[in-house]
């Protein structure tokens, strides 16, 4: 089947009471048993939930993998996702993923023994002479946030096999319409659902998805066993985006690549990322692995007055965290996302203070065009 026909048809068979096409929310904690140890494969919420099921069936689908596990946020999968490790172990992280990926490794799970490595996962060079006899994982993203740097995901999956590693890719700047790592032979991919996946900037979610079956019952026991779910009604309202995520996506590209040109054009901005410019020194990787360049484009304003004066006078970006929904957000990396990440950390990889960061929204993009050169005068 086409994308579309499984967004919008995958794991949603028609309720069987009463034939409702839309999944029901199932809002219960518990389900009666027909007698002593017997019951119809649901005992408890935390455990079992159909809605979230449909859900899981859903971006499973959407991902070409065999498995989905979804989680109350993109951290709360990535913290079930380390559980497969254990102190001692050491893991290879790309140097500038989302910023609370780096606050969980680093502030977080460090004391609990386990060892990182930030690296430039953009040269496979770099990502093998970090490897060591305690490795145990490659986690990427690709794009990273904000500087939308590449990571070869074939070049991950290569490494990773030929030492025994797992390799996971957060795939939430790209969405499955854009890029599926599992295709590459990546082992995981996770998502912040409650980016594009859900789209609406109304509900917060996290899903992994593999087809290891090692891995599936490890973090299936660790979704029950730490509790880390979804409610019923965030599966729903998920459920109801991924429908619309092709169209969705078709117009968050399309207006990038008109905004990043703009931007370009307008020599305001001292220089501008999008992955989708044949200016971005990856430029070739990006048409090798994903299938569009999505809606995020960064841009270094020179000062930070300068990109203050972006920051504080647009009318129809809203400045805010997060990206990934209908509408366009502005945001300022080094003091919103990125604020848990040292200042010399942070300017090693390009993230100064005049960076700012466009989540473009699927509004006209004329608008959102007039709304810089308004806020640039
Ligand atoms: C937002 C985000 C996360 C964290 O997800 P939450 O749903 O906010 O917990 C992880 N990775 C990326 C790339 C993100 O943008």
């Amino acid at each position: 089947m086409g994308f579309s026909t499984d967004a919008i048809h995958a794991g949603q068979i028609p309720d069987q009471t009463t034939g409702a096409v839309i999944t029901p929310i199932h809002l219960t904690s518990t389900y009666v048993q027909d007698e002593l140890g017997k019951h119809k494969g649901y005992e408890y919420g935390r455990t079992h939930n159909y809605t979230r099921e449909a859900l899981e069936k859903n971006i499973t689908v959407l991902e070409k993998g065999k498995y989905g596990i979804a989680f109350a946020s993109g951290l709360a999968a990535t913290h079930a996702l380390m559980s497969l490790f254990k102190a001692g172990d050491h893991i290879i992280v790309s140097s500038n993923v989302y910023g609370g990926t780096y606050r969980l490794f680093e502030q977080n799970l460090t004391d609990f023994g386990l060892e990182f490595s930030w690296v430039d996962t953009s040269d496979g060079k770099n990502i093998e002479s970090t490897i060591k006899g305690n490795t145990r994982m490659i986690f990427v993203e690709t794009p990273t946030n904000p500087m939308l740097v590449l990571t070869d995901l074939e070049v991950v999956a290569e490494i990773s096999k030929k030492n025994n590693l797992i390799s996971v890719c957060d795939n939430t700047f790209m969405s499955p319409y854009f890029q599926n790592p599992l295709e590459w032979g990546i082992d995981l991919v996770l998502h912040s659902t409650t980016k594009y996946i859900n789209g609406h900037s109304d509900t917060l979610g996290g899903i992994i998805v593999t087809n290891k079956d090692d891995v599936l019952d490890r973090i299936r026991y660790i979704q029950n066993a730490a509790g880390g779910i979804p409610s019923p009604f965030d599966c729903w309202l998920s459920l109801r985006s991924t429908k619309t995520l092709a169209v969705r996506m078709q117009k968050h590209d399309e207006n990038a690549r008109t905004f990043a040109d703009f931007l370009v054009k307008s020599n305001a901005a001292k220089k501008v990322i999008y992955p989708g410019l044949k200016s971005h020194p990856q430029h070739d990787l990006a048409i090798k692995q994903m299938r569009g360049f999505g809606g995020m484009v960064s841009a270094d304003f020179g000062t930070i007055e300068e990109a203050k004066q972006v920051l504080n006078n647009v009318k129809i970006f809203a400045l805010a965290e997060s990206l990934g929904g209908v509408e366009s957000l502005i945001g300022h990396p080094a003091s919103m996302t990125h604020a848990s990440v040292p200042k010399e950390e942070r300017e090693k990889f390009g993230l100064t203070d005049s960076l700012v960061r466009f989540s473009v929204g699927i509004e006209d993009v004329e608008d959102l065009i007039a709304d810089i050169e308004q806020a640039l005068k």
